[in-house]
């Protein structure tokens, strides 16, 4: 790795930490296909040193009224707002995604913050006075300790924003390990939160792969783990936390279906379509890459469809006009571009072939065009695998029932969508689609700051979703207290199972 790159380090009890010695990961810009920084891989050393900051930081911090975190939030919100557009900046250059998607994930990202900041309201605890002569019971949610979160390289600010505001509004203490692609958000929002006023020790960065997360996932230290990535690391990772006895949510990956009626809007149907496959290039997990699309419904999109897939404007991330930018990785390209060739070996009909697409002045950026297949059948690897890369897979049945079931069957359920003009079709395929997260008319409908997030099968393993009062439950535990005083009534010992008498 080269001396004269800068270098990121880790973000340890509210300074940069780095070793001299430390082994170095390159950071590219993906439109210019070029290393413009590295990252530090954390050893064993630095996670336990990131670690027992946050051990030593959660005594202060987790008595600390409520109120008080929340302040701290608040100011941590105008902080991010005020640099928003700067934070979303770095995302584009290391990401690869168009500008103004990176500002709306910067905006998600804000939305949980401002969730967090109300976390007074939603640690209100419940009490039920007299639950037997003289005696109250009452149930308080307390923080779980040191926690970690392990995030993907797709949403460098947003999905880390899933995790700490809640995690660290509840009273815990926070070690994150961010994407090693593209690290420099979490820096930037550790700043901001020692900007904030966060204690030293509260929030912690450690940059790395493998060691770092195995380091964590078995440390005594870590009472829990949050993880969003793939699926073969989520069930890892959850079978590991578990084995350790750590609480642990994994968030896996996707395969997200669009089923199209043919009483639907069908010019909706396309512009959904074009934008919630392509956007982000199709790094999304919520993006779609299937669409079901039933009766006559493919033969009156096709022509429109097509067109639109071949005049995606693709270019760098920070020209206004850019629809879509690069794939983040020389490796990802690989192995989108592979998965194009596989389809075509499998018999799918290739209607736009976006292999080897380069914007003009951007020749070695990790450029692709946009794909569309048709005639996609069940049993291909292209319909049974997640791709993560800008294709659609387009498959014909004939009837809801049938569209249903196919979805019903594929091993993924993160988000799905039905287009429909009709309330009763609507409202069947919300009640029996074995999906967590479902768009009737919305394409990708990744729920509020408010509501949670979270897909089923092998879209997620654990019990509770992210951020909502599903995080903020994931994030504490219940204690149930029972009181009583000295000259309220007191029969002495007693023998059998108390009941309220
Ligand atoms: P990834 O699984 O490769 O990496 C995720 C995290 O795990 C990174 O921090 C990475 O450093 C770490 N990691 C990688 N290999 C590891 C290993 N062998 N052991 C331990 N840790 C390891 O995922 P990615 O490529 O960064 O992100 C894309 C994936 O994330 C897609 O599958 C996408 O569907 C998924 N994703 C899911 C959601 C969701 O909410 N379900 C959200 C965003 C992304």
């Amino acid at each position: 790795m080269s001396a004269a790159l800068p270098t990121l380090p880790h973000y340890i009890n509210g300074a940069e930490f780095s070793r001299p010695d430390s082994l170095l990961a390159p950071v590219y810009n993906p439109s210019l296909g070029r290393v413009t920084k590295q990252v530090a891989l954390a050893d064993a050393y630095t996670v336990h040193k990131a670690v027992a900051s946050a051990r030593d930081a959660l005594p202060d911090w987790a008595a600390k009224p409520p109120l008080q975190r929340a302040r701290i939030m608040n100011r941590f919100l105008a902080l991010l707002n005020e640099h928003r557009d700067e934070l979303a900046r770095l995302i584009t250059s290391e990401h690869g995604k168009v500008f103004s998607d990176a500002q709306g994930e910067v905006t998600r990202g804000i939305e949980i913050v401002e969730f967090a900041c109300g976390i007074p309201q939603l640690l209100k605890s419940d009490y039920t006075e007299q639950v037997s002569t003289g005696i109250d019971n009452w149930t308080t949610r307390q923080p779980l300790g040191v926690v970690a979160g392990i995030t993907p390289f797709n949403f460098p600010c947003m999905v880390p924003c899933w995790m700490f505001p809640v995690a660290l509004a509840c009273g815990n203490t926070f070690v994150l390990k961010p994407s090693e692609r593209d690290p420099s958000a979490a820096n930037f929002m550790a700043a901001l939160l020692t900007q904030a006023g966060l204690p030293k020790g509260v929030f912690n960065v450690v940059h790395g792969d493998k060691l770092a997360v195995d380091t964590l996932l078995s440390h005594p230290d870590v009472s829990a783990l949050s993880f969003v990535g793939s699926t073969p690391i989520a069930r890892h990772i959850y079978e590991t936390g578990a084995k350790h006895g750590k609480r642990v949510q994994a968030l896996g990956g996707a395969k997200n279906h669009l089923l199209a009626m043919p009483d639907a809007d069908l010019d909706q149907v396309v512009d959904a379509l074009v934008g919630a496959a392509y956007g982000s290039a199709g790094e999304r997990c919520m993006a779609i890459s299937v669409a079901v699309l039933v009766g006559d419904v493919a033969d009156r999109i096709m022509p429109k469809l097509a067109q639109r897939v071949r005049a995606l404007r693709i270019t760098d991330g920070m020209n206004a006009e850019a629809e879509m930018g690069p794939i983040v990785s020389a490796d990802a390209l690989a192995r989108i571009e592979g998965y194009v060739q596989v389809g075509v070996d499998e018999g799918a009909q290739l209607v736009v072939d976006g292999r080897g697409v380069k914007p003009a002045g951007f020749e070695q950026g990790f450029y692709t065009g946009g794909t569309l297949f048709d005639h996609v059948q069940p049993h291909m690897r292209i319909y049974k695998e997640e791709i993560f890369g800008p294709v659609l897979c387009c498959v014909r049945v004939p009837s809801f029932a049938e569209g249903l079931a196919l979805i019903n069957a594929h091993q993924y359920g993160n988000g799905v969508a039905c287009f429909t003009r009709d309330g009763a079709t609507a409202r069947e395929f919300a009640r029996q689609v074995q999906v967590g997260m479902v768009g009737i008319n919305v394409p990708i409908p990744v729920p509020m700051a408010w509501h949670g997030f979270g897909g089923w099968k092998s879209s997620l393993f654990g019990d509770l979703h992210a951020y909502g009062e599903e995080g903020v439950r994931f994030y504490t535990r219940q204690k149930s207290i029972m009181q009583r005083w000295p000259d309220s009534a007191v029969k002495g010992a007693e023998f059998t199972m108390p009941v309220s008498s």
